[in-house]
């Protein structure tokens, strides 16, 4: 996927850099490890620190000094997530902030104009990602609203230009619940707006994971090939190599960030979890195949003992290691693809994943 910062090679994980922040990593660490582009906020950071403070800035690459791409997205799905008392109309949400209680408005052409001012490369529509389990009338009529908003958030896109000078795509959301019938009205409805790249959300919300993939596999076949397809909000190591061989390229999750917070890392033989006593005096690396720097420098002993007694470091320390191997596996899957062995590679990661999995998380 090429972009004003750079070209990125799919399929992506992109770590979740929330509040402007990956968190527990430094930007130098992220392009080390990497990380080929990182996710922004819209909703977090339009309420802190706020977007006049960070077009002052030059937007958020200038502010957050990442010169590689970024994606935000549109603040819809923290609205619906983080916020109480929102109301959904025609024209747009009003919320309350989760940060001290202010009624805030937000519309399909507002956040394409805050998404200009942050400078993201890529930029999605304001959707309503419906809850689940919803029953058909609740997702045709969010669905039906979806598609006006993301008509709106083009029109704004093409009326309001780039502040900096280089160019934003801009993404729409295909989304329609389980309800096939609806997942099609919606990918038509958006592949005839023309939309740079195309999201599949609402999945990963609750849905039995044979459903996620049934419904991902069905959207696929409805959007171009030549255009990059993201899935949002996505997954476990599992959930991403599916995802692939169905023909998703893009992912986000923040779930190797947030689980290495919690001392649960990922390795090629499964995850574990160092609070447990028998890593206690195991001086093996947290996954001896893995070439990051806490791999490379630290046992398990050790980052247990970071976790024990509440240091920092060991935060860090996690992190950089769940990221690298998210990462890696993003890397390895794009060379499988390459050599035409994605199958068969996927088959040999995904029997090494349930290996060490007895016993631990
Ligand atoms: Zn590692």
């Amino acid at each position: 996927m090429e972009t004003s910062h750079g070209l990125v090679e799919t399929p992506m994980f992109m770590p979740v850099g929330t509040q402007g922040s990956v968190k527990a990593i430094e930007q130098r660490e992220l392009v080390e490890l990497g990380a080929q582009i990182i996710l922004g906020n819209t909703y977090h950071l339009y309420l802190r620190p706020g977007v006049d403070v960070i077009e002052s800035a030059g937007g958020l690459h200038g502010f957050i000094g990442w010169n590689k791409p970024i994606l935000t997205d549109s603040g819809g799905y923290q609205i619906f997530s983080l916020t109480d008392l929102r109301e959904i109309e025609e024209d747009g949400v009003t919320f309350r902030s989760h940060v001290d209680g202010s009624t805030h408005v937000f519309t399909p052409e507002s956040v394409i104009t805050i998404q200009r001012q942050l400078g993201s490369d890529v930029m999605m529509v304001l959707d309503e990602c419906a809850p689940h389990p919803c029953d058909i009338e609740y997702a045709q009529r969010s669905n039906g609203l979806t598609i006006r908003w993301a008509e709106r958030c083009r029109n704004a896109f093409e009326q309001d230009g780039s502040r900096y000078g280089h160019a934003q795509g801009l993404f729409g959301i295909v989304q329609g619940s389980i309800y096939r019938e609806i997942r099609e009205l919606s990918a038509q409805a958006l592949v005839k707006m023309d939309f740079d790249g195309y999201a599949i959300g609402g999945l990963a919300v609750g849905e039995p994971v044979e459903q996620m993939y049934e419904i991902t596999e069905f959207c696929e076949a409805l959007l171009p090939r030549e255009k990059p397809r993201y899935l949002m909000g996505v997954g476990t190591p599992q959930n991403l190599l599916e995802s692939i061989e169905r023909g998703m390229d893009m992912f986000d999750c923040v779930l190797p960030t947030r689980n290495g917070r919690n001392a649960n890392l990922f390795t090629r033989t499964g995850s574990l979890n160092l609070r447990n006593a028998v890593h206690k005096t195991d001086l093996s690396p947290v996954d001896p195949e893995c070439t990051c720097y806490t791999c490379k420098n630290f046992s398990r002993a050790y980052l247990r003992h970071l976790f024990q007694v509440k240091e920092i470091l060991a935060l860090q320390l996690a992190t950089i290691h769940n990221l690298s191997f998210y990462l890696w596996l993003m890397r390895e899957a794009h060379k499988a693809i390459h050599q035409r062995r994605f199958a068969e590679w996927k088959h040999s990661i995904l029997s090494g994943l349930r290996t060490g999995q007895v016993g631990i998380q």
